[in-house]
């Protein structure tokens, strides 16, 4: 694992290891939902002490290293009254959310974060630094902006920030099980309701106070509460048994869901900044997987849903910190991008479903992996876009967000009609393929994330 502290560091390593045919990887905040930024006998390129952000509040640019985490960019921001769309998770890498997309909580406002990135400095497979944006490099912006992992290290990333002049209202709920029906109708009104200021997603979990599944419920107003109590006023009226909503600081918005913390920080040993290499368990392990739904849910198909996941929870206490959460963030900016604007390939009249799976014994992965396999196919085939009878692939998109597609799907499946372009410039920018640990766009389905 190579820490490096500046660019010239990083196109060295990438040069070296390109050079001597080394298994290579890039790691940012370290979130990879597919094991993509580790790798076993060969080069990690570990960004995390580049993590400067420099705002510009007058031309209202944010730069950012590419190992900043969203909490850097958050912070700084807001000190300019700025916002830029960022993860749902402060501690998640700039480079490797927005280079897959990048949904956050201002989707629905400015689309993702790729539709607002203006410009990014890549280290390419042959160590050579290349600035590439609309003017310079047009193919390679186009496709660093949706498959960016798979074509260099982006070492420095400028984004189009917001006026954020004021808080916002947040956070999180618990309603109990019986509460689906009336949280699912309110979920179908979601598209009708929003005026682009807000999120809202919810899901199944389990708390440890609990015994069955609890409907979990995350929401997200950028205004004032009085204009937000009426917005979710739907959802309030319920009764949640859990209420932790309320009017916070932007740059803590971010930082609402980091109980779904999935990286374990081992302990640091002082003054030096290496981590100890340890005998200990680090944390769960943990699959990560998306499909997406399209709106009316029917309430039926819901019902069934929870209660296969929370059979799950039941037979499995130990993968009780499991999630399963259906993200619906308004999608009119996004997809007023078309398919083949950017290498993205995922816009279309539909919301995010993640399931994030976590349990000990390794002696369930094939049980886990399967489970939620089931699962997640079934939302995908029973609500998401491909069942519906006008479907297009060039039109409304693959509907998987290539960050939460999980490793084994075919990348047919998650770059849809983009693929063939992807892959010719690949051959232009990366012909050894050294890129290939986050989706290999080069193979199919079987001979997938080898190393
Ligand atoms: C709990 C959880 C919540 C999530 N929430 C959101 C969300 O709200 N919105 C969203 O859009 N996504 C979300 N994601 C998905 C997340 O954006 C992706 O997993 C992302 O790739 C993680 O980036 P990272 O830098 O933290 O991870 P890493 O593991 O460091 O990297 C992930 C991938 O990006 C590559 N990479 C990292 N930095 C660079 C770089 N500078 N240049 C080139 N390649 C790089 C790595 O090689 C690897 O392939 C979530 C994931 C998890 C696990």
């Amino acid at each position: 694992m190579v820490r490096v502290t500046s660019t010239d560091e990083a196109s060295t390593v990438v040069r070296f290891a390109a050079n001597h045919r080394i298994p290579f990887t890039v790691k940012g905040g370290g979130y990879s939902t597919t094991g993509a930024s580790i790798t076993h006998g060969g080069i990690v390129l570990d960004l995390s002490n580049l993590r400067r952000v420099h705002v510009n509040p007058v031309s209202r640019i944010v730069t950012a290293q590419g190992g900043a985490l969203w909490e850097d960019i958050d912070v700084a921001a807001v000190q300019h009254r700025l916002s830029v769309v960022g993860s749902t998770l402060n501690h998640i890498g700039v480079a490797g959310a927005t280079l897959g997309g990048g949904y956050g909580w201002l989707t629905g406002q400015y689309g993702l974060a790729i539709d607002n990135l203006l410009w990014a400095r890549m280290i390419l497979a042959d160590g050579s630094v290349m600035l590439v944006s609309e003017d310079q490099h047009p193919d390679l912006f186009w496709a660093i902006r949706g498959a960016g992992q798979c074509f260099g290290v982006a070492i420095e990333l400028a984004f189009r920030a917001h006026r954020q002049d004021h808080p916002v209202f947040a956070g999180t709920l618990l309603f109990s099980a019986d509460n689906l029906p009336a949280i699912v109708e309110f979920a179908n009104k979601f598209d009708i309701l929003t005026d682009g200021n807000q999120g809202f997603w919810f899901g199944f979990a389990m708390p440890s106070s609990m015994d069955r599944c609890a409907i979990f419920v995350a929401i997200f107003y950028n205004g004032p509460q009085t204009a937000a109590r009426q917005f979710f006023s739907p959802l309030f009226s319920i009764g949640p048994v859990v209420n932790e909503t309320g009017m916070l600081p932007y740059d803590s918005l971010n930082g609402i869901l980091n109980v779904m913390d999935t990286v374990s920080r081992r302990r640091i040993l002082e003054g030096a900044d290496i981590t100890l290499p340890s005998d200990e368990p680090v944390g769960t392990r943990k699959s990560l997987r998306g499909s997406n739904i399209t709106l009316p849910l029917d309430i039926n198909f819901a019902a069934s849903i929870y209660s296969e996941f929370d059979g799950i929870m039941r037979e499995f206490p130990q993968a009780r910190d499991s999630i399963l959460l259906f993200e619906l963030l308004p999608n009119t900016q996004i997809t007023k991008v078309p398919n083949d604007a950017t290498a993205f390939a995922s816009r279309g009249p539909y919301h995010n479903v993640i399931s994030l799976f976590g349990w000990q014994d390794a002696d369930l992965d094939e049980r886990m992996h399967s489970l939620q396999g089931d699962i997640m196919n079934q939302i995908g085939t029973r609500a998401g876009i491909a069942c519906k009878p006008d479907y297009s692939v060039s039109k409304h998109g693959t509907g998987l967000y290539a960050n939460y597609a999980g490793h084994d799907l075919p990348i047919e499946a998650i770059f849809g009609d983009n693929l063939p372009r992807l892959r010719e410039l690949k051959k232009k920018y990366d012909p050894n393929n050294i890129f290939k640990k986050w989706h290999n766009l080069n193979t199919s389905t079987d001979t997938k994330n080898s190393i």
